[in-house]
């Protein structure tokens, strides 16, 4: 690379240009390099040495490189560290570029190996079984307008599923949660958020190159079979598939038939809903401690990335649901066969996948054979549960999915070996016995290995030379080995043997019939893994054609899994079958938070079940009690519940009634979100705003100590105001935990409203926590107890509470805080400050009558105690 532009920089750079916003995985041999920034980047990111090699504009160039063997691995971190790859590969070798130098009467010397980008890696574009979760679905998203209607494409390019739908701009945060999708693809000047988006070239998010593209893709004159499209869907779709044309340079990945998504027929929930509810990833980031690591017992892949979709996208339609529950049901009430089932579905492949890199032409002989014993074992399927009798609905829809594709598996069965090898390369993956002629040219090949084999000792014989030995190896072939000391003997010209190479103690030869068996075998195997090459594609073809019904019988496996999973983890746990209704209701009886229960059940201790019971004329539960004392626990719980049954699983409760939810949210109050380091209490009011704009009379909203991110007055006030809303004007069903007690004069207003708390004893002067729920307001705080069960120190805890009952006594003669809440407006009474008489304790009384004792973590509270020693 010295000097200004080698051909090879030149080329290098051409290719870079085109790389545009990519690493560019520049091909050399064994290697794939990286040069200039990109090598920075990169060594940067895998931790691997940054070199440098020649010269650029008089510059050092920064290079690094990964060996193509272990490629995949740097690939899959560079994607997760957020970046795009570029591959250029070598598109032809050495021999064919000196041809190409002869043809164009060039010098061979002066040719470079033409490399082309053959692929973009993405996040969202991912097939590499190596790359992917195999719990998770990968999804790419694109987005696009029309008009003021957002429509959304997205597609698991692993199993080819493909959904349009299409929202307002205000829901495209909540769809988006909903989706998930790793990658998300929008035109260049697409300005509705979210931040991080891939753009593409806006000419193509139009809705006729959708359709155009969707109808010559699934070869149909007309779209009206798969559904009604939108403009905007048709827009989305796409941009969609031009990007992924984009991506994989004209070699477009499965896709399946789209299928539209009512974004009405699905329960809602935004982002902030997702996250505090912990559904697919706990606070914390991973899977563990979220709601679907503690429900998942699937035993395939795509059972459990089936159940993650179902809970992201909880249903509102009835039917629907039962039809899941009863299948569920079915499971519950047969151990035996479900187990048996479990079995067989541990042991399946993952079809779905392994057909999506098949059709994506990156398909390999194992991936073929995963499918076809994947099919087969779905027939077996089949043929036990076609035996069953009592099948419910969805079952029976299931079922013919399974079968039909006999005359594929027996073609597969007979070409495939048992298990196909991953490389393509070495062959060896067609069965012997499917082809005639494959089967002649593995003998002559076998023939010709045992003549020289034969040769060998006859060799032997011969020269009276035992330690001879036939050898074989990448650069000679096969040749003749013997000790230096007996290689005069074979040197003579009449000894048959010609002269190869001489090395450090042994010399190496030839012979006529050495060559002879040697070309033998090497044109036999040449031919050999060329007929092997032909049936791989024959079978790649025949795969190909028959993807949807492939897909549709992975689907219907996933189905299964999860409807098998999901009664085992009700057997398990004993869950109930939840009934649904479209009455605005919501009874839960014994119900339990299944992470919460988990997590104590570890230390041997028992989760208190708690019922919930709201009806129209008592909607809202306003819940107070002392800190840990169960009221997080118990408001997500029946979230959970109602979540868990409209995805079609059974609940932890004894029973649970649930009136269908259309719109789930549930909001945390500020401070509990500190550790995550989001700014506070604006983020608690815009998400509290959300609430107040898009519940409705069906929706179910759990609020957890919010206001609680602000001083006390602000804070109470708020809260006061939003319990109104939620009361009066949305009329929703809510569950409201607090630990302002004034906000139980609300009930003496809100007719619909009740009082509730987790109970808590003093017994000995120790705090005991119930985590039982009560009716009535809770009769005190028990701040000072939580900081004795927090360790703070006898006499701190003593003077305390003396100052305590100062300030109880000043907030009895006063009113307190609340005062003149009675008769509203509110914000009057709420400006008035009670001055204390100026005592010895003033300050301390001050310092105290500022603190929200409640709103005080065990830590808080003890570093404040020490902070009041100190002023004592
Ligand atoms: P709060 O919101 O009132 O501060 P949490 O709901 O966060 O309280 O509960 C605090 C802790 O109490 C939980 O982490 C759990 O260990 C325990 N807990 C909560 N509810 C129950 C219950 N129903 N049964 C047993 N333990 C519970």
């Amino acid at each position: 690379m010295a000097g200004t532009a080698t051909p090879m920089m030149q080329q290098y750079l051409a290719l870079k240009k085109e790389a545009e916003g990519s690493l560019l995985f520049y091909r050399m041999g064994d290697f794939f390099e990286l040069f200039f920034d990109d090598a920075k980047v990169a060594a940067n990111i895998l931790d691997i040495a940054l070199t440098s090699r020649g010269e650029h504009d008089g510059q050092p160039v920064a290079m690094c490189g990964v060996p193509v063997h272990a490629a995949e691995g740097y690939l899959a971190r560079l994607i997760k560290s957020g970046q795009r790859v570029a591959i250029a590969e070598q598109v032809e070798t050495p021999g064919e570029a000196k041809e190409r130098a002869k043809r164009e009467g060039k010098p061979s010397s002066k040719v470079l190996v033409k490399r082309d980008i053959v692929r973009f890696v993405t996040a969202g574009t991912l097939t590499e079984e190596a790359l992917l979760n195999p719990r998770a679905a990968n999804l790419l998203a694109a987005l696009a307008e029309v008009r003021g209607t957002i429509g959304i494409a997205s597609i698991d390019i692993s199993t080819g599923t493909m959904a349009l739908e299409q929202c307002s701009p205000e829901m495209l945060g909540a769809e988006l949660a909903r989706i998930g999708a790793t990658e998300i693809v929008a035109p260049e000047d697409w300005a509705l958020g979210p931040d991080e988006l891939t753009y593409h070239s806006r000419s193509t998010f139009s809705s006729d190159a959708g359709a155009e593209r969707l109808k010559s893709l699934h070869g149909v004159a007309t779209l009206d079979g798969f559904g009604t499209f939108s403009r905007a869907m048709l827009a989305a779709a796409g941009g969609l598939i031009a990007y992924l044309d984009h991506v994989g340079r004209g070699a477009l990945p499965l896709m399946l038939p789209p299928v539209v998504r009512e974004s009405a027929s699905g329960m809602t929930m935004d982002e902030a809903t997702r996250g505090s509810l912990e559904i697919l990833e706990s606070s914390t980031g991973g899977r563990n401690g979220s709601l679907i690591a503690s429900l998942d017992r699937c035993a395939t892949g795509a059972g459990s990335r089936l159940l993650a979709e179902d809970l992201s996208a909880p249903l509102l339609n009835q039917a629907a649901i039962e039809d899941r529950l009863q299948l569920v049901q079915f499971w519950r009430e047969r151990p035996i066969e479900r187990a048996d089932l479990r079995d067989t579905l541990r042991a399946l492949p993952d079809i779905g996948r392994a057909l999506g890199r098949i059709v994506a032409g990156r398909g390999s002989p194992r991936d073929l054979g995963q499918v076809r014993d994947g099919l087969r074992e779905a027939s077996r399927v089949y043929e036990r549960l076609s035996l069953e009798t009592d099948r419910p609905a969805l079952l029976d829809s299931l079922l013919p999915r399974l079968i039909g594709h006999g005359a594929l598996v027996d073609h597969m069965a007979r070409a495939l070996v048992a298990s196909p090898p991953t490389e393509r390369s070495n062959g060896g993956y067609i069965a012997d016995g499917y082809d005639a002629s494959l089967d002649d040219l593995r003998e002559v090949s076998g023939n010709a290995r045992r003549a020289i084999a034969a040769m060998e000792a006859r060799y032997r014989d011969e020269t009276g030379i035992a330690s001879l030995k036939i050898k074989h190896n990448g650069v000679l072939g096969y040749f003749i080995e013997v000790p230096s000391r007996h290689a005069d003997a074979l040197m003579d010209a009449t000894s048959g043997f010609t002269h190869r190479q001489t090395m450090k103690g042994a010399v190496r030869f030839n012979s006529l019939n050495l060559h002879e068996e040697a070309s033998r075998i090497s044109e036999a195997g040449g031919r050999a893994l060329a007929a092997e090459e032909a049936h791989f594609e024959e079978l790649t073809e025949e795969v190909t054609a028959a993807r949807q019904a492939i897909a549709a019988t992975a689907a219907a496996l996933a189905r299964i899994d999860v409807s098998a999973g999901n009664a085992e983890r009700a057997s398990e746990g004993e869950w109930a079958l939840p009934t649904i209704s479209e009455e605005p209701g919501l009874t839960i009886t014994g119900g339990r938070h299944p992470v919460v229960e988990a997590a104590l059940a570890k230390t041997g201790e028992r989760f208190v079940a708690n019922n919930c019971a709201l009806a129209p004329d008592d909607r809202l539960w306003l819940i107070g009690g002392p800190n840990m004392g169960g009221k997080s626990t118990f408001l997500r719980q029946n979230a959970l519940i109602v979540l868990m049954a409209q995805a079609g699983c059974f609940v932890p409760a004894e029973a649970a009634q649930i009136g269908l939810v259309d719109r789930l949210f549930s909001r945390v109050g500020a401070s509990d979100n500190l550790a995550r380091g989001r700014s506070t209490f604006m983020v608690e009011m815009v998400e509290t705003a959300a609430i107040l704009a898009q519940a409705t009379t069906r929706s179910f909203v759990i609020l957890d100590e919010v206001g609680r991110g602000t001083s006390t007055y602000d804070g109470l006030a708020l809260a006061w105001a939003v319990v109104e809303a939620v009361h009066s004007r949305i009329a929703c069903r809510c569950l409201f935990a607090t630990h302002y007690h004034e906000l139980a004069r609300l009930a003496e207003t809100c007719e619909a409203l009740s009082l509730h708390h987790v109970r808590a004893r003093e017994w000995k002067g120790d705090l005991v926590l119930l985590h039982e729920l009560s009716e009535g307001p809770a009769d005190r705080s028990y701040g000072l107890a939580v900081a004795k069960l927090a360790g703070v120190p006898d006499a701190v805890v003593k003077r305390a509470s003396q100052v305590l009952a100062k300030l109880e006594q000043a907030r009895s003669e006063t009113g307190g805080i609340a005062a003149g809440l009675g008769e509203l407006p509110l914000f009057a009474a709420a400006a008035q400050t009670v001055e204390p008489e100026p005592s010895p304790d003033a300050s301390l009384a001050a310092r105290l009558s500022e603190t929200d004792l409640d709103a005080l973590s065990p830590r808080e509270a003890l570093d404040l105690l020490y902070d009041l020693k100190r002023e004592v």
